[in-house]
């Protein structure tokens, strides 16, 4: 027996949790949602490293219908992230929507019936409407390393840290330089015997100036919601003209000189400074905000090695530069899958072909959200729903009012399914492109997850959370074909 919901919401993370908030706000209480681990929080509850925190100021980090004014510092740590998504659970009185150890596995659509059939780990289901909220970052990138199996030592991805392992007095071998890694070298430096950290590609940072927030500024926010979202606004505003920037890579290169004076401050020793001086223009790949990095690098039982890992043999890690390092923790840093998310493997929409199929090389959805072919699938974080500059969870918030709109329109007229017309996905996603073009993350000099294969940007919005919001909160029935409910009889 399937039980059949009107909407299925796969993920329990912020898009997971949030839609199912404005689900319930919007009456609409025929819903699951499906979460492959035993508790919610998604990359919050993955991600558990030392270290681990948000480079995203913590008031611009919550849902603006789930606002935290209670943060404890400026910029949160994941604890603090992971209590707030547990917290959401009690406050929103989510518990009965949600199913834990429930992995989909397959989710069909049924032309005859325009519904979703769904397989999971925990139970079968049907729906009218298929949400993949399983996010962008959550598959993990494992190095091909030649000698990787054979280490006999442990190896942790950062997303998937062993918290019951003892770091003290480790020799501890870091691989990558990005978001993760700034967090993770100095957090373990303090406690390690050695720690290499073998750099790539060097990163800009830029200070990230986090402090914790005075009891009176929290109770302040706590008794006046209007004082709370005028200062959220004020920093999401703020951030905006980042987005004119980076479409503007001259504009960049103040930022750049900021953080030339900044790493100028923090590293004295002129070698080590040139050795972490990026190349490429700022911006080109995530600006990394860090107040303790550089400082960490400079300490007597750290190892900067220039380049990436060759191979492994034994315990030794072998440098590209031939440098040979013998350690018995290898931490990989190494960022995220996110050209194959394991969602598209396991959609299938008409004619039985997969999302992953349908996409290729190219993913692309209208607004970021729906696919043609694809009927009544909503794809929170999809292509071009990424930021580099603000809180992506604006995004996904204009997103979920997208599906609100559709679900508000599927009821009014009556009809079982609806898709994005092919012109209006490809209209859609034309002016995207022409909008990135000469944008830093193309032109930048730099390799990034942003890109793919043939240097396109797929994963981010080249536009102001505004002009997203704009574009993509409201949902336009022209731009949909919609299926009536009853099929006319021939
Ligand atoms: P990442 O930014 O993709 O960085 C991966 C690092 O590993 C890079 O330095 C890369 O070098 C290096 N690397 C990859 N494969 C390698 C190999 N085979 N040999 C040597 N080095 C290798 O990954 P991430 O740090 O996990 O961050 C991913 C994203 O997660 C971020 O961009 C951000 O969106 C998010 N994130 C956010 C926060 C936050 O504070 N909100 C924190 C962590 C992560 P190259 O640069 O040369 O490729």
């Amino acid at each position: 027996m399937k039980t059949h919901v009107r909407v299925l919401v796969v993920g329990a993370g912020f898009a997971g949790l949030g839609t199912a908030i404005r689900l319930l706000e919007e009456g609409i209480r025929d819903f699951v949602v499906l979460e492959r681990a035993g508790e919610v929080g998604g990359v919050w509850r993955d991600n558990r490293y030392p270290g681990c925190a948000c480079d995203v100021p913590s008031h611009l980090y919550s849902l603006s219908f789930a606002p935290n004014p209670s943060w404890s510092r400026s910029y949160s740590r994941q604890p603090e992230i992971l209590a707030h998504l547990q917290d959401l659970v009690a406050r929103f009185g989510l518990s009965p929507w949600l199913r834990f150890h429930h992995e989909v596995e397959e989710a069909r659509f049924d032309e005859q019936t325009g519904r979703w059939h769904v397989r999971s780990s925990g139970g079968d289901f049907t729906a009218d409407v298929l949400v993949a909220a399983s996010g962008a970052l959550s598959e993990p990138a494992l190095p091909r390393l030649e000698g990787l199996e054979e280490f006999p030592g442990k190896v942790m991805h950062s997303a998937r840290w062993d918290e019951s392992y003892e770091l003290t007095g480790r020799r501890v071998a870091v691989v990558g330089t990005g978001a993760s890694a700034i967090q993770i070298v100095p957090a373990i430096q303090p406690l390690v015997e050695r720690l290499v950290v073998f750099q790539r590609t060097p990163p800009w940072v830029l200070a990230r100036r986090d402090k914790p927030l005075s009891p009176l500024v929290r109770r302040l926010f706590e008794r006046m919601p209007l004082a709370h979202a005028a200062y959220r606004a004020w920093l999401r505003g703020a951030r905006e003209w980042m987005a004119f920037a980076f479409r503007h890579p001259r504009v960049l290169r103040l930022i750049e000189r900021l953080a030339r004076v900044q790493l100028r401050r923090a590293v004295p020793d002129e070698e080590l400074r040139r050795r972490l001086l990026p190349s490429y223009t700022i911006g080109c790949k995530r600006i990394l905000l860090s107040d303790d990095y550089w400082q960490a690098l400079r300490q007597p039982n750290v190892t900067l090695v220039d380049g990436g890992v060759r191979e492994l043999r034994g315990a030794t890690v072998v440098a590209e530069n031939g440098e040979e390092h013998e350690v018995d923790t290898l931490v990989l840093a190494t960022g995220f899958d996110v050209r194959n998310p394991p969602i598209a493997k396991r959609v299938f929409g008409r004619g039985g072909v997969s999302l992953a199929d349908a996409w290729g090389d190219h993913p692309e959805a209208h607004v970021g959200t729906t696919v043609a072919g694809f009927p009544s699938f909503f794809l929170l974080q999809g292509p071009h729903t990424g930021l580099g500059h603000s809180s992506v969870l604006i995004m996904i918030e204009s997103q979920i009012e997208h599906l609100l709109g559709a679900l508000r329109f599927l009821d009014e007229t009556g009809g079982r399914a609806l898709e994005p017309t092919p012109a209006a996905q490809r209209v859609f996603v034309e002016g995207v492109e022409r909008e990135m073009r000469g944008t830093v993350w193309v032109s930048g000099g730099c390799k990034s997850w942003y890109l793919d294969e043939s240097g396109r940007n797929w994963t981010l919005w080249p536009g102001t959370t505004r002009s997203f919001e704009r574009r993509v909160a409201r949902f336009d029935p022209a731009e949909y074909t919609t299926e009536a409910k009853e099929r006319p009889r021939a």
